[in-house]
């Protein structure tokens, strides 16, 4: 039985004051729900306050990115140990904007998944498509080569921390979302893909999110298909009472 996690990606969105607000009233409205992880990923600059305006609660807080090294000269970057010393028990990896607009590859993809699980922080990797890879048939191919290599050198132990996104790039933020029976195909290939290297107990028990224009309209046909084990929202995220109903579509 794998429990559903229903993940918010703020991106660049909310000063301090605005992502205090925003968590302050999803505590409330999520308080009593018990059988879906709730993560909030704010800036970095908001995870200090949001940690604090979490504490006791029954959301987790998570990072939007990471670098591998611990310490050093890396001007700009983020570490491991500081996502724990802030609070974060996830951080997001690879998102398809990070890959489209500052370099992320698959090969910085997977050594920060591994500085992440060093320092047990869960990581999200988010795997996805294009338009024009679906269109010329690669969807596979494409989720194949992220996944397979996101994945790369990872225990079973460490995989069973580690939640992989599956977020079609055409479907986020466009309003477009994969119809519940493509978004569950891709899901199932890659749990088929994941038997490759791992036994079927370990592959049985990794989630795999949807992320993709998820909204509360649509969030009950998607969370409820058999290899969809929760969403990655964007959008819908950055307001209470829709992040709390995609919450609540995850809920049994
Ligand atoms: C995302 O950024 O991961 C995402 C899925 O965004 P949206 O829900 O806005 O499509």
């Amino acid at each position: 039985m794998r429990t559903p996690i229903v993940a918010g990606n703020w991106k660049l969105n909310k000063t301090i004051s605005e992502a205090v607000e925003l968590v302050t009233a999803l505590r409330d409205l999520v308080a009593n729900v018990t059988d879906v992880e709730i993560v909030v990923a704010p800036t970095f600059t908001a995870l200090p306050a949001v940690a604090r305006a979490l504490q006791g609660s029954n959301i987790r807080l998570s990072a939007q990115n990471i670098f591998w090294e611990d310490s050093g000269a890396f001007t700009g970057e983020i570490s491991p140990v500081m996502l724990k010393d802030v609070g974060c028990d996830y951080v997001i990896i690879g998102h398809s904007e990070r890959r489209q607009y500052f370099g992320e590859t698959n090969e910085s993809v997977n050594r920060k998944v591994k500085a992440a699980l060093t320092h047990g922080l869960k990581p999200i990797i988010c795997v996805g498509e294009r338009l024009e890879d679906r269109e010329a048939g690669k969807t596979e191919s494409v989720v194949e080569n992220h996944v397979i290599n996101g994945i790369d050198g990872l225990s079973a132990e460490q995989l069973l921390s580690t939640v992989i996104a599956y977020e079609p790039v055409w479907a986020i933020g466009t309003g477009l979302t994969a119809t519940p029976n493509e978004a569950q195909e891709v899901h199932a290939f890659i749990r088929s893909l994941l038997l490759r290297n791992y036994s079927a107990d370990v592959t049985e028990q990794v989630r795999i999110q949807y992320g993709g224009s998820v909204k509360p309209d649509n969030a009950v046909e998607l969370l409820t298909q058999a290899d969809i084990d929760g969403a990655l929202v964007g959008g819908a995220s950055l307001e209470a009472e829709s992040f709390a109903q995609i919450v609540k579509a995850g809920s049994g």
